[in-house]
């Protein structure tokens, strides 16, 4: 089982996927179905462990991948997109490698290569080198990769992308083969083939998951009226006649006369129940034979094409908004930044004009001490000048008396 719980993948601003939610239960084969870059690809590199979500938890086989991710790697087998092979090894040399960086022991490994290369149907080819080979058999050597050792999970990413109808087949038959054995997430921008291999879909776009249902559930749900594509053995020529007995009719047209004499007609209803029945009794009571009626196709495609469609209106609302509130935050920002900026510069100027001001204050203070010092000297010098010389001896005889009186004290 695989859940997927709260998952984002954020690359710088932009959401690769956002907030997704799904689970692919054991046994199940589900389709991932999107437009390319709606983020299948990233999707499935974060459940085999190749990148890691910016949130949200990835839990295999009730282990979280990125707590346990040698114990969860070895339950899956991963088809990536675009079959990325060692062109230079023989396909058993590479199911091989893949069997060893599974870690399948070396006792079992032999008879786990042999085992996927016959469930791909390569024994022909399993002694040539890859890069000798067909698209579609590269696309099986790549599958071969994957299932090596019997993983309880596959992830397989486009597996048919650039195959012939009759590759496409045998691929897809052999997917349908995995089922009940294996949990399957197989992803396609291809609806037919999702539809054909899958029992439940998984709609993503633009990152964010818009649908989980089954095919058939997804088809009726988008699907509005239901047109009737039918053919009539009609001799009377009273079938158009029943659009007045039953009320859900709103239009019958006739597509074509056969040679046989027999019409074929679409009938355009205003139910999206099935009115057959009905049309059958009404065909009886009038003796008209129906050779053959169904209900046109109310394919997956119109379905994803509604889904999304509805999506896309919303989502550039959405993407104008979120481009708004971006560009605002850029000036709010820039606006922020060129403010710090001129905080720092009017910061920096006040401290120089400080530094500035010290130091003038500094060289005018010692200006003035200089100042002193030298009236101080130049009186000290006039001083001496003015003393006569009997007053000079006079006071060195006091100061020697002086001193003495104090030596003696
Ligand atoms: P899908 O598989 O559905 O075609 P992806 O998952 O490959 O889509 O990509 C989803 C979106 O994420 C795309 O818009 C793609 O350009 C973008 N994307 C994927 N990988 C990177 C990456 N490494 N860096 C930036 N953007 C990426």
């Amino acid at each position: 089982m695989i859940e997927i719980k709260n998952v984002t993948k954020k690359y710088g601003n932009f959401y690769a996927v956002r907030n997704i939610n799904f689970e692919v239960k054991d046994g199940e084969i589900v389709g991932f179905l999107g437009r390319n870059g709606a983020g299948k690809s990233t999707t499935m590199n974060m459940i085999t462990g190749f990148i890691e979500p910016t949130e949200g938890e990835i839990i295999v086989n009730g282990y979280d991948i990125y707590k346990k991710p040698r114990k969860v790697k070895a339950q899956i087998g991963y088809m990536p997109e675009g079959t990325p092979l060692y062109l230079d090894l023989t396909v058993k040399e590479f199911v091989n490698y893949m069997a060893e960086l599974k870690l399948i022991p070396k006792k079992k490994r032999k008879e786990a290569v042999n085992e996927a290369i016959e469930n791909t149907g390569l024994q022909k080819v399993q002694n040539n080198l890859t890069k000798n080979l067909s698209r579609g058999y590269k696309q099986r050597v790549s599958l071969a990769g994957a299932i090596v050792g019997n993983p309880k999970i596959l992830i397989l990413d486009e597996p048919t992308v650039g195959l012939d109808p009759k590759q496409v087949i045998e691929i897809r038959e052999l997917i349908k083969s995995f089922k009940k054995d294996h949990t399957v997430l197989i992803s396609s921008h291809i609806l037919s083939e999702i539809s054909q291999i899958c029992e439940k879909v998984i709609i993503i776009d633009k990152g964010e998951i818009i649908a989980v249902d089954t095919p058939e559930n997804l088809e009726s749900k988008t699907t509005e009226n239901i047109t009737l594509n039918i053919i009539v053995d009609d001799i009377n020529n009273k079938f158009q006649t029943i659009k007045d007995e039953i009320e859900e009719i709103s239009d019958i047209k006739l597509v074509k006369e056969n040679d046989d004499n027999t019409k074929e007609y679409i009938i355009e209803t205003s139910t999206n129940e099935d009115i057959r029945k009905q049309i059958f009794s009404n065909c009886a009571k009038n003796n008209i034979t129906i050779l053959e009626m169904k209900k046109s196709e109310a394919s997956l495609e119109s379905a994803f094409i509604k889904l999304v469609e509805n999506r896309q209106e919303y989502s550039q609302k959405e993407i104008n908004k979120m481009q708004y509130e971006k560009e605002i935050e850029e000036l709010r920002e820039e606006d922020k930044y060129l403010k710090e900026e001129k905080e720092k510069r009017k910061q920096a100027k006040k401290e120089e004009k400080a530094r500035k001001k010290a130091a003038k204050e500094a060289k005018k203070e010692a200006k003035q001490n200089k100042k002193e010092e030298l009236s101080v000297k130049k009186e000290n010098v006039g001083n001496e000048e003015e003393i006569p010389q009997d007053k000079k001896d006079s006071n060195e005889t006091n100061n020697d008396d002086l001193k003495k009186e104090g030596g003696d004290k």
